[in-house]
């Protein structure tokens, strides 16, 4: 399969889990996850579609950014990312998806501050509270965003989420809907520089749960370019 015709694919997934949860398939926008992959590839899903790219790891979001590489759609980190290489990611993306801790948070602040502009991010959840993984705790975000007027250079765009590994449909269902009442608590409440339009949920293996579960945006991988060459010896 091409990677244009995964993306239809895709596209017509998620036309299908949407419109079965009563919802405008146009709502729900979908993130090539890009990582490991070269300028070629991500052109190829950019002109096959996808509303955006995201990527993991600093240095290829360099490389790729001086090849002109996610020309023509919006660009996103979705990585961990270590303080020490902010100013590589600050005002060279669109949306910071993966602000995973306070000491990030402060440092965005800083550097779009340096840089006279406001980074868009979302606050990314370690939803099921795994040890292996980064991200807040769901109590630590409502106190965090009732903090967001002190940090004037970050706009919460709101909120991503990496559940458990889970192979049975569905079952990571309980927490993609944690995020959506979450998401709802926080809407709620108004808070300043917060907004919570974008619920960046569901990966290749369970979007279509998560779009039934109130995803805006499903980051995908393996379906549109194939599984990931992790042997780093053929990395170009
Ligand atoms: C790799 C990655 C994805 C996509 O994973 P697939 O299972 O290949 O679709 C999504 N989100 C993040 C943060 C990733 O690192």
């Amino acid at each position: 399969m091409s990677i244009q015709e995964n993306v239809a694919r895709i596209r017509a997934d998620i036309e299908k889990a949407a419109i079965a949860a009563g919802r405008d398939p146009k709502e729900i926008q979908l993130c090539a996850a890009t990582k490991m992959n070269d300028a070629e590839n991500v052109r190829q899903a950019i002109a096959a579609g996808v509303d955006c790219s995201g990527e993991n790891r600093v240095q290829e979001l360099t490389q790729k950014l001086s090849e002109n590489a996610y020309q023509g759609a919006p660009v996103h980190f979705i990585g961990h990312l270590q303080t020490n290489k902010v100013k590589q990611v600050v005002g060279k993306v669109d949306l910071i998806q993966s602000v995973d801790r306070p000491k990030l948070l402060q440092c965005i602040q800083e550097e779009a501050a340096r840089q006279g502009i406001v980074q868009d991010i979302l606050l990314e959840i370690n939803i099921g509270e795994e040890e292996s993984k980064s991200g807040f705790s769901r109590s630590d975000i409502l106190p965090l965003v009732e903090k967001m007027a002190d940090f004037p250079n970050v706009r919460v765009r709101g909120l991503m989420a990496i559940p458990p590994i889970c192979e049975d449909p569905g079952g990571n269902d309980k927490f993609f809907l944690e995020i959506r009442n979450l998401a709802v608590d926080i809407t709620e409440k108004k808070y300043d520089n917060v907004s919570v339009d974008i619920l960046s949920m569901g990966m290749s293996g369970d979007y279509a749960d998560a779009i039934r579960c109130g995803s805006t945006m499903i980051r995908v991988g393996t379906a549109i370019f194939g599984a990931r060459n992790y042997d780093t010896s053929h990395q170009k």
